[in-house]
């Protein structure tokens, strides 16, 4: 007797799913994809092209991006929380803090600075606005433009886009 499969790989994370047990799922042009988390969820709804089309199955190499991100407020308390969850964030490699600085590292495929931005924002922190600011959010379009383009089938996806650095 055959199992049947009873896991289903979750498209933006990469994590095996007991298909049984998950509660978060979609249907996608007659696939059904499931995910360990809102998270992830929300990052395939954002953008399904990225981790549905041929090109998601020849280039899953990380997209790793590096953000000094200035705070304006929050006690140490605050700072030592928002830094134990961002760093517990899927797609998140590293995130450490320095004065009023937080240095985040993180695989764009798999999360944006949007996205952490929520998670250091549900737990007090804010972050200085301004000039800095303006600089997020044109990193945030930016990330939008690199996924899309990331997305995009064919080679022009990998040559659109400047050299990763790995670590
Ligand atoms: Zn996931």
């Amino acid at each position: 007797m055959t199992k049947a499969v009873t896991t289903s790989r979750d498209p933006v994370c990469g994590r095996a799913i007991e298909v049984a047990q998950s509660s978060r799922f979609i249907a996608y042009r007659g696939a059904l994809y499931h995910f360990c988390s809102a998270h992830c969820l929300e990052r395939f709804n954002d953008i399904p092209a990225l981790y549905t089309g041929a090109q998601r199955i020849a280039d899953i190499r990380p997209i790793p991006k590096r953000r000094k991100l200035r705070l304006a407020s929050g006690n140490a308390a605050d700072i030592l929380r928002a830094v134990r969850r961002v760093g517990e964030m899927i797609g998140v490699t590293s995130v450490i803090t320095e004065k009023s600085l937080l240095l985040v590292e993180y695989d764009l495929r798999k999360t944006i600075l949007a996205q952490i931005e929520a998670v250091a924002a549900a737990e007090g922190l804010q972050f200085k606005e301004g000039l800095h600011g303006l600089r997020r959010r044109l990193w945030k379009l930016t990330e939008a433009n690199e996924l899309q383009n990331a997305a995009l089938p064919g080679p022009s996806a990998c040559c659109n886009r400047p050299p990763v650095r790995l670590r």
